[in-house]
């Protein structure tokens, strides 16, 4: 396979891993349509995508268990092509530990060290295993067999065998999709830390978005074969690059209009009329260009209509639904600062949050959530199928644009 990246020779690439227009073809199937990244030596790589985008194969071809169709790998500036799974320095933890079940702990944390060429002497070897076992906090666990451990424990002890050797990357592929909701939020702190600490690459892949933003410090969203937007979690939830990552990241709001003018803000006439105005968009959006406004649920308001100017952060009182509905016109605070007439269909109590399902007869169907912060601090709402008022900042509205990318299945 060709290498067409140029390497100066005096660059510094120790522990940086490189993807270059990587495809992979089974039969018909495209499960990798072009993927290309970069990575920094210590970066924290969330693949994040939904079941059959290609995160596994992804995974396996940096591992070297599959052979790219084209593209590149480069490990520390080399490409990798020719270099067998067992030569790369990287190692894979898979959801199911695959521990051996006849070694006790050390043995199974140990075994990396057994395969160098020369191993080390058998003291470096136990204070190594030691050092690793110390890590993944099972110091005192040596002894034990795989069938001794709890789901977590296991975890761990797979995690230290795979870093034992200090690989220049750690693939993780899916490593806790196997423990209940809360192990595995206490794992995803665990190693979050662990990675600071050893300061190895570590690229995880995963379908569940929280995992992934409490722990990369980049995310690439992935969809069928193709990455979407590659960025930090924040990013990628403020600034979604289309309205599928818009939506297939948290929730959101979107309504359909078109850009009636564009600068200094951008104007969107929507599809029942009213007029908001969003901040610019950072890629093309023409005048007359359909586009999506979207607001996350968190960011929209809604008060009764009466008793409105309790709500937090609303200083200027409408007189009621249909006057929120009816402001608009270029510089009208209803454009800037959207209001609109709703009517509150349902409340849905998750807990720590609350979701308001709300009927707005100039948006359709409007999702606002709000964190449970107790009767003391709740908003005026109206009762369940009374009018209300909505409305956003317009700092807290994205303009959205369906895109035509080839090969996506729509
Ligand atoms: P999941 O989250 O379900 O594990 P994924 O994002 O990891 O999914 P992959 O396992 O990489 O997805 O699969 C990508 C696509 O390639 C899928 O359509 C899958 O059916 C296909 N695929 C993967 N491995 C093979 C194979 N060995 N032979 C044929 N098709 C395959």
């Amino acid at each position: 396979m060709a290498h067409s990246a140029s390497v100066p020779e005096e660059a510094p690439r120790a522990g940086v891993v490189e993807v270059a227009s990587l495809t992979k073809r089974f039969g018909d199937v495209e499960a990798l349509a072009g993927v290309s990244f970069r990575l920094e030596p210590g970066t924290f790589f969330a693949l994040l995508g939904p079941s059959g985008c290609g995160k596994t194969t992804l995974l396996r071809m940096i591992a070297g268990f599959e052979v790219p169709t084209s593209g590149d790998i480069l490990l520390d500036g080399l490409p990798v092509a020719d270099v067998p799974p067992y030569r790369r320095s990287v190692n894979t933890v898979f959801q199911h530990y695959a521990l051996f079940p006849h070694m006790d702990v050390a043995r199974n944390v140990g075994y990396g060290l057994r395969q160098r060429k020369p191993s080390p002497d058998r003291q470096e070897q136990q204070r190594m295993i030691a050092e690793t076992l110390e890590l993944v906090r099972l110091t005192g666990y040596e002894r034990r067999r795989a069938w001794e451990l709890s789901g977590g424990q296991q975890q761990r002890v797979a995690l230290a065998r795979a870093l034992i050797n200090r690989p220049t990357v750690l693939l993780l592929d899916e490593p806790l999709g196997a423990l209940d909701l809360k192990l595995r939020r206490e794992m995803q702190l665990e190693l979050k830390q662990l990675q600071e600490q050893v300061g190895i690459t570590f690229i995880f892949v995963t379908h569940d978005q929280d995992e992934a933003f409490s722990m990369a410090d980049r995310v690439a969203v992935m969809r069928d074969g193709r990455i979407l937007q590659d960025g930090p979690p924040e990013m990628i939830y403020e600034h979604p690059v289309d309205p599928w990552v818009a939506t297939f990241i948290g929730r959101m709001n979107l309504f359909p209009g078109a850009v009636e003018t564009n600068g200094p803000d951008c104007v969107v006439r929507l599809e029942r009329g009213r007029h908001v105005s969003c901040p610019v968009p950072p890629g093309p959006a023409p005048v007359g260009a359909p586009v999506l406004v979207a607001v996350r649920p968190e960011r929209v308001w809604m008060t009764g209509a009466t008793d409105r100017t309790e709500r937090i952060g609303v200083t200027d009182a409408i007189d009621s639904a249909d006057a929120a509905d009816a402001a608009d016109g270029p510089g009208s605070s209803g454009m800037t600062e959207p209001r609109f007439g709703g009517r509150l269909v349902r409340t849905v109590f998750l807990g720590d949050r609350v979701e308001h399902i709300v009927d707005a007869a100039q948006l359709g169907t409007v999702l606002i959530t709000a964190g449970n912060t107790g009767a003391a601090a709740a908003a005026p709402l109206p009762a369940p199928g009374e009018e209300g008022v909505i409305g956003w900042t317009r700092e807290s509205a994205r303009i959205v644009v369906e895109r035509q990318v080839a090969g996506i299945r729509h």
